[in-house]
């Protein structure tokens, strides 16, 4: 049996699992630094979002192979490294994700008030890094810099009231912030046009659903310039896009509580304020010939307390795998992780540290399946790991102290989570720090050991 390390149990870890578990002559060890698996499938997609977030019950599936074992809450890199690692595994596949946001690069962007949307995505999805007070949302205002699904996202929670949360997961001290919101003003701010804009339909026809706000959008910023007409020529979506939002700016706004303004043709030039964001400074744009946004050099302000961007994501190293600083990715041809001296043996990637943050849940299949193709092709000239027990990694990690959680651990996990949220009458409710989590999971492998 090939005995392959799979770093990460998001989607695209977890389409490699499927993968190579099909021919059944491999067996999988699934590392994850967080306690639980599923990557964003649970800390990004959004809670409101049931059915996106029910794809973790296919990928239960996979995970539930007698050949693959999970061990959660052991960062690869920190609690082991990848030579370490060498010793167990005959390949190791490394499906980290994208996991820090990339910045506005503006003055005043670390001012008490501007976020990343990465961080408020963290916090409202109960993510054990995220401190449970990271956020309170005092402002009236805020500005969302951005223009995909991320972005769309979070207008969307923030135009929400807690009570349209109520029966999701999301943690309670989040709901709490969520009910005391003074927002009344959100603006969603794009560098370009509607034409570029990276959201998909669905996601931006459900701003237009909100029970609780109005969307406005002007009707100038609509209007395309020969660049934008071309595009939109090639580009079904962005047709749709457009058509949804030509119907919004028509509409009368009908006086709802919250006001969603999506507002192209605008780069951020500054967050402003002293002790606190009070503003953020934009320049009108306008495209070049080659589709790139310039400024007009016409400066105005948008009235905002908060300022959350969400204007990409990038992937961090892990000590020993190569990484383009660049891209925020690593270096590889078809999965296969290039070395300065070219393929390096046994080391593959995929999902969003190989191709950078884009496309949906589904993309991550097909570029698993890739990347597990490559490594299968390897396999005959790739020297065997030395150590053959598949204990001896558990065994490595316990004597360094490492509390690994297992798939029992999880599964315990999933069942304090579903008590949790019986308890305040929705099907489940997260327990969102590091120490809860690694409680509920021991409980499980105490009882284990009783029985
Ligand atoms: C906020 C947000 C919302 C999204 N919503 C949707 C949506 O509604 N629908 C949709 O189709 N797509 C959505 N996506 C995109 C989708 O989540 C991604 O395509 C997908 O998760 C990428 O998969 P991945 O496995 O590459 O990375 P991830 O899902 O990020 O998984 C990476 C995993 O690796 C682990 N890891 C990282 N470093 C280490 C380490 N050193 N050691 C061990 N483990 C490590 C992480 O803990 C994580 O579990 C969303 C993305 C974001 C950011």
């Amino acid at each position: 049996m090939l005995r392959v390390a799979i770093v990460g149990s998001g989607p695209a870890g977890v389409y490699a699992v499927e993968a190579l578990t099909r021919r059944g002559d491999a067996t999988v060890d699934v590392f994850d630094r967080l306690p639980s698996p599923f990557g964003l499938v649970r800390y990004g997609v959004a809670p409101d979002h049931p059915k996106i977030r029910s794809i973790s019950a296919a990928l239960t599936g996979v995970l539930e192979h007698p050949d693959v074992r999970f061990l959660g809450n052991v960062d690869v890199g920190a609690d082991i490294t990848l030579a370490e690692l060498r010793t167990y595994y005959d390949a190791i596949l490394v499906a980290s994700g994208a996991a820090v946001d990339r910045r506005l690069g503006v003055p005043g962007e670390d001012l008490p008030g501007s976020f990343s949307a990465t961080d408020f995505v963290a916090w409202y999805n109960g993510h054990p890094d995220a401190p449970i007070d990271a956020f309170t949302v005092d402002a009236r205002s805020v500005a969302v810099v951005g223009m995909g699904n991320v972005a769309v996202d979070v207008v969307r929670l923030l135009a929400k009231t807690a009570d349209d949360l109520r029966s999701t997961d999301m943690p309670d001290h989040v709901l709490d912030v969520l009910d005391r919101s003074h927002v009344t003003d959100i603006h969603m701010v794009g560098r370009r046009g509607p034409v570029q804009a990276k959201f998909t339909t669905r996601e931006l026809r459900e701003l237009g659903e909100i029970a609780n706000a109005d969307v406005l959008v002007d009707a100038a910023d609509l209007e395309l310039d020969p660049v934008s007409e071309q595009l939109l020529a090639t580009q079904p979506a962005a047709r749709r896009n457009l058509e949804v939002l030509r119907g919004w700016a028509e509409r009368r706004p009908s006086g709802r509580p919250r006001r969603l303004h999506l507002r192209f043709w605008l780069r951020p030039v500054e967050v402003l304020g002293n002790e606190r964001v009070t503003g953020l400074r934009v320049e009108s744009t306008q495209l070049d010939e080659s589709g790139n946004a310039v400024g007009t050099g016409a400066m105005s302000t948008i009235d905002a307390q908060m300022v959350l961007r969400s204007v990409g994501y990038r992937g961090l190293p892990i000590p020993g795998l190569p990484f383009d600083e660049r891209t925020g990715t690593v270096p590889n041809d078809a999965g296969r992780v290039l070395g300065p001296g070219g393929p390096e043996p046994g080391l593959y990637v995929a999902g969003w540290i190989k191709r950078g943050p884009t496309g949906v849940i589904g993309t991550n299949k097909h570029d698993a399946r890739e990347t597990v193709a490559s490594m299968l092709e390897d396999v005959p000239n790739v020297p065997l790991a030395p150590e053959r027990d598949p204990d001896a990694v558990v065994r490595f990690l316990a004597d360094r102290g490492v509390v690994a959680v297992d798939w029992n651990g999880w599964l315990a996990i999933e069942l304090a989570e579903i008590e949790l949220g019986q308890q305040r009458g929705s099907a489940r409710a997260r327990i969102v720090q590091r120490e809860a989590l690694l409680r509920a999971a021991l409980a499980a492998a105490r009882s284990d050991a009783n029985a």
